[in-house]
């Protein structure tokens, strides 16, 4: 079993701030953290540092970014598949964070919505039935909607976290079989939060819907099976940066490194990883490491 993480790579700028930026306002800021981030990185790395064998299929530009963001991957244990775009910039975000742990980002997506169809579906030969696609929504329109169809084509498992938050979204959930969404995106996507926005997902196709509520913890439901709720693990949150996308990851390998479905121990594995990213500042500084990854799916 293998995944194959096909989305954005970036390098993150994180900048503490006493208080979010109004319109018009120009405020003081202290530089915390420049590290490698991105939602297709971070649920990569994330993922390879579980153990379960990973690839990273991403878009870079020709600038001094890309020479970070190739570094920064070669420390870890994943199979990066990296198209460089010519005449682009690499993607970059800046995150503000607060003193309680809240968090604004903006991220830039040129290489990102440049990666080509046929470029993101190339590393894809080598898949087998049964093995993971895990997407997010930081690419461009043709590309999101022809990889899932293109996945459950060839048999393989699509896992789609809808974020950052696009209108066309909303008509890809017969393509996906399990869908990772925060109170927001359900909100909007689902046009409710908990329960009725699973509910609704499944009538759409979803198979598997999980729900994160941030500090309040998250909700699995599977057709079929009572809903699951799942306390988060209680910590000091610093920097809930990555924080999704740890519990995304987690819970994914923690049920393929079993060869099951998501289970309710794969959504407290992946609690548990979460809160260890909300408790460190940073993106790819803040994820769990191998060992902390090691005693988490130990049980
Ligand atoms: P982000 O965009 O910040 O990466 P998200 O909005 O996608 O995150 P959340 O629902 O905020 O996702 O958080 C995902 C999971 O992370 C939660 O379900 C929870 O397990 C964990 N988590 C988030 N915030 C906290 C917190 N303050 N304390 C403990 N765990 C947390």
């Amino acid at each position: 079993m293998r995944a194959y993480v096909i989305g954005n790579v970036a390098v993150d700028e994180t900048i503490s701030v006493s208080s979010m930026p109004e319109a018009g306002a120009s405020i003081l800021g202290r530089e915390e953290t420049r590290d490698l981030g991105g939602k297709g990185a971070n649920q990569a790395v994330v993922m390879s540092r579980t153990g379960l064998p990973t690839t990273l299929v991403t878009a870079v530009g020709e600038d001094f970014r890309a020479q970070t963001i190739r570094d920064q991957l070669a420390e870890e244990q994943l199979q990066a598949h990296l198209v460089t775009l010519a005449g682009r910039s690499s993607d970059f975000s800046i995150i503000f964070t607060t003193p309680d742990g809240e968090n604004a980002i903006v991220t830039t997506t040129d290489s990102a919505g440049s990666l080509t169809l046929a470029a993101a579906l190339a590393p894809l030969d080598s898949a087998d039935v049964g093995d993971l696609v895990v997407l997010q929504g930081n690419l461009a329109e043709e590309v999101t909607r022809g990889l899932l169809a293109e996945a459950k084509r060839r048999a393989l498992v699509t896992a789609f976290n809808p974020s950052p938050l696009r209108p066309y979204f909303a008509d890809l959930w017969p393509l996906v079989d399990i869908a990772f969404l925060n109170k927001g995106e359900a909100e909007s996507l689902a046009g409710s939060s908990g329960e009725t926005a699973a509910r609704r997902l499944m009538e759409a196709g979803v198979k598997q819907v999980v729900l994160t509520l941030g500090g309040q913890g998250s909700m699995l439901a599977v057709d079929g099976k009572p809903i699951i709720t799942i306390p988060a693990v209680s910590t000091k949150a610093v920097d809930t940066t990555g924080a999704g996308d740890t519990f995304m990851a987690v819970a994914l390998a923690s049920a393929a490194l079993r060869g099951i479905e998501i289970d309710a121990r794969a959504i407290a594995d992946a609690s548990a990883a979460a809160s260890l990213t909300v408790s460190r500042r940073g993106t790819r500084s803040a994820f769990p490491t191998r060992e902390e990854l090691k005693a988490i799916l130990a049980g």
